[in-house]
Parts: C-alpha cells; sequence; structure tokens
C-alpha cells in the first residue's frame, strides 16, 4: 500500500519510478526471446513443412511458413513478458526503484519489518 509514498529526506510527494529493471529486463527478455524464438522457429518450420508435406510440396512451404511465424511471434512476445517481470522483481526489491523530483534523492521500498 504505497498510495502515499513521500520522500524520506524532504517529505515530498513528487515521487517517480525509474523501472530501470523493467526496462531492462524487458529489452534482456526480448532479446533472449527472439533468440530463442529463432530456434523455436525452425523447429516449427520443420514441424510444419513435416505436417505440410501429407498436403504436398505446397502444404510443406505454407506449414513451414507458418510454424516458424508462430514460434518466432510466441518466442519474443514471451521472453518480453517475462524479462519484464523478472527486471520488476529487480526494481521492488532490489534497486532503489523511486526517485524524488523535488530534491532528487533516490530510496528504495521501505522495509517494514
Ligand atoms: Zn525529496
Amino acid at each position: 500500500m504505497n498510495t502515499s509514498l513521500s520522500c524520506p529526506r524532504c517529505n515530498s510527494t513528487r515521487i517517480t519510478t525509474r523501472d530501470y529493471g523493467r526496462k531492462a529486463g524487458g529489452a534482456v527478455g526480448a532479446a533472449a526471446g527472439a533468440a530463442g524464438s529463432a530456434a523455436a522457429a525452425l523447429g516449427g518450420a520443420e514441424a510444419g513443412a513435416a505436417l505440410g508435406l501429407i498436403a504436398g510440396p505446397v502444404g510443406s512451404i505454407f506449414g513451414g511458413l507458418a510454424g516458424g511465424l508462430l514460434g518466432a511471434l510466441f518466442g519474443g512476445a514471451a521472453g518480453c513478458a517475462a524479462g519484464s517481470a523478472v527486471g520488476e522483481q529487480i526494481d521492488t526489491h532490489v534497486l532503489d526503484n523511486y526517485a524524488c523530483s523535488a530534491c532528487g534523492h533516490v530510496f528504495g521500498k521501505q522495509h517494514s519489518s
């Protein structure tokens, strides 16, 4: 419940979040997902081509394309989502994710234990 978050130094409530981890995580995740999706695309293309072979050479081409596209799409999206989620956890628990726009003080979530 951080609805009334305020700066521990000057008590200003003009607090911004930096979200470095989330942004970096999303970028890294998307890159990892794209790399993974390249492998998935190959697998998908192979599976699609194998299935398409039953319907003949034209079916093989379309099957390969569909399989590759699906693999790339799912890999990139899943990687970005996973990376963002991990980065958000890092932001919240590891990094000082809050910055006061009044005095510039940077601070993390208060440990209320
Ligand atoms: Zn402040």
